[in-house]
């Protein structure tokens, strides 16, 4: 039975050989994500090839999902990192200006002291220390520290709460598009999205450099949860970015908020990637722990479109384990059922209507057969938002883009064909296809649904065929 979880898998130096890429594919990678926080441009363009090289040489379409960094809050550089205790008073200025304070560190954004107001809380390094704001002034801020801890270079910075006027695309980031649409990257994720606009201006910065990427919403701060609904129309695809949406919410309300944006891109017909964490012990254990277990299974359970790995496999010890560990857990959780926010989608035109007709009519035939003819996807990622039970679910479609962009979609095989004149001689074509691969037998009920073009028609229709 095929897997309906999608894995989308990080590389970095622990997977960077073209061996362990095909290694990957073969247990089971949908997707390949490179961090451009971490990623240099020739590093991720010959990555791209051995990633695409790799899946030619298996005759499957693997997409390349290009994760820029956004505008990231960071300390300054230090000589030496500074041990601090409690109470301690730690400064932030202006770059370009002098300390005042014994403890003092430049940020790299000069519009922090316009954003914040006394008694916000800032975060360094992902949570690790935490300090109140207790001055504002024009160039600086001064914070208590409330939990001791030490503070490095370049360290992360959060403002849990505050409305932060950073831009949508920093200048890196636009560079970093440019290499992705060189690289003819099949996604690109947006980090610190905080509302639609942010998605739009991706997109639109990246249709005019000519490529063809579907667009990540990462949804990582208070801002972007209360924009949701705007953001989960604009983007392509949601990604739970629990990572930095843990330090920016307090924990507890962190599997409310998972849960939550999952069943919005569901009701919105949106897909959604959960990410980071997911197996956090592994980088350097090769097993994991129980909670992780849990946790896999329950996004699983939820029936996300695609689960994620960052460090883990990036430069984790056992990033086999690592697939390896997610593939068993999600496997087994589909046998058992899923939460079923497929039932809330919400219909909104004739061709959601003909989807849900589909499912309906595959789910109720015994060993039967989903088969979506897609042009660019659209039909494809309609019929798997409502979630089908049957683990035969396959796409047909000319572009090879399109192909590997459905590999991230939840339940889908997807395999490249081209259109014939009319629907027929297609039908022929795609049984055919499917016979040779041992996925149908003579007599195998096939739900064929589409809205190509028949002898000039566009038709929304549902075919009940036998193979
Ligand atoms: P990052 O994003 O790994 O690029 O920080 C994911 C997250 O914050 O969870
Ligand atoms: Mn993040």
């Amino acid at each position: 039975m095929p897997r309906k979880t999608k894995l989308t898998v990080t590389l970095g130096p622990a997977t960077e050989s073209e061996e362990m890429i095909g290694k990957l594919i073969d247990l089971g990678v949908n997707v390949f994500r490179l961090n451009m926080s971490h990623a240099k441009h020739e590093w991720a363009s010959e990555m791209s090839k051995r990633i695409r090289r790799q899946s030619d040489q298996r005759g499957i379409h693997i997409p390349v999902l290009f994760d820029l960094t956004g505008p990231s809050i960071r300390t300054g550089t230090l000589d030496q990192p500074y041990d601090l205790k409690e109470g301690d008073i730690v400064e932030f200025r202006e770059e370009n200006t002098a300390p005042q304070l014994p403890i003092s560190t430049t940020v790299n954004y000069p519009g922090l002291m316009a954003d914040v107001k006394e008694g916000n809380t800032l975060v360094v390094d992902n949570g690790v220390l935490l300090m109140r704001i207790d001055k504002v002034e024009k160039d600086r801020v001064h914070c208590y520290v409330k939990t001791p801890g030490v503070m490095g270079s370049r360290r992360h910075i959060n403002l849990p709460g505050v409305r932060l006027n950073l831009p949508a695309l920093t200048e890196k980031d636009h560079k970093d598009l440019a290499l992705a649409v060189s690289c003819k990257a099949d996604y690109i994720a947006g980090s610190f999205v905080r509302d639609s606009s942010h998605v739009r201006e991706l997109r639109e910065a990246m249709e005019a450099l000519e490529g063809e990427a579907q667009i990540v919403a990462k949804i990582e701060d208070q801002e972007a949860v209360k924009n949701i609904d705007a953001i989960i129309h604009a983007a392509d695809v949601i990604m739970v970015a629990r990572g930095d949406l843990g330090v920016e919410v307090d924990f507890e309300e962190l599997p409310i908020l998972q849960r939550r944006i999952v069943k919005r891109c569901h009701e919105l017909g949106t897909r959604v990637i959960v990410a980071t964490q997911m197996l956090e012990s592994m980088i350097s254990n090769p097993t994991p722990t129980r909670a992780e277990v849990t946790d896999v299974s329950n996004a699983a359970y939820e029936e996300a479109d695609s689960l994620m790995l960052s460090g883990e496999t990036s430069v984790g010890r056992y990033p086999e384990r690592c697939v390896e560990a997610m593939v068993r857990i999600s496997s087994r959780i589909e046998r058992s059922g899923g939460l079923g926010y497929g039932q809330n989608v919400l219909l909104r035109d004739e061709r959601q209507k003909v989807a849900r007709a589909a499912v309906t009519l595959a789910d109720s035939l015994p060993d039967g057969r989903l088969v979506v003819l897609t042009r660019r996807g659209v039909l494809a990622n309609h019929v798997a938002l409502l979630r089908p039970k049957t683990a035969h679910f396959y796409a047909f479609t000319p572009k090879p883009v399109v192909c590997r962009q459905l590999s991230l979609t939840r339940g889908i095989t997807a395999f490249q064909i081209s259109f014939a004149v009319n629907i027929e001689e297609t039908i022929m074509a795609v049984t055919e296809h499917l016979k040779e691969l041992g996925l149908v037998r003579p007599g195998t009920p096939m739900v064929i649904v589409s809205d190509i073009l028949s002898n000039h028609f566009a038709a929304n229709s549902i075919l009940l065929h036998h193979a």
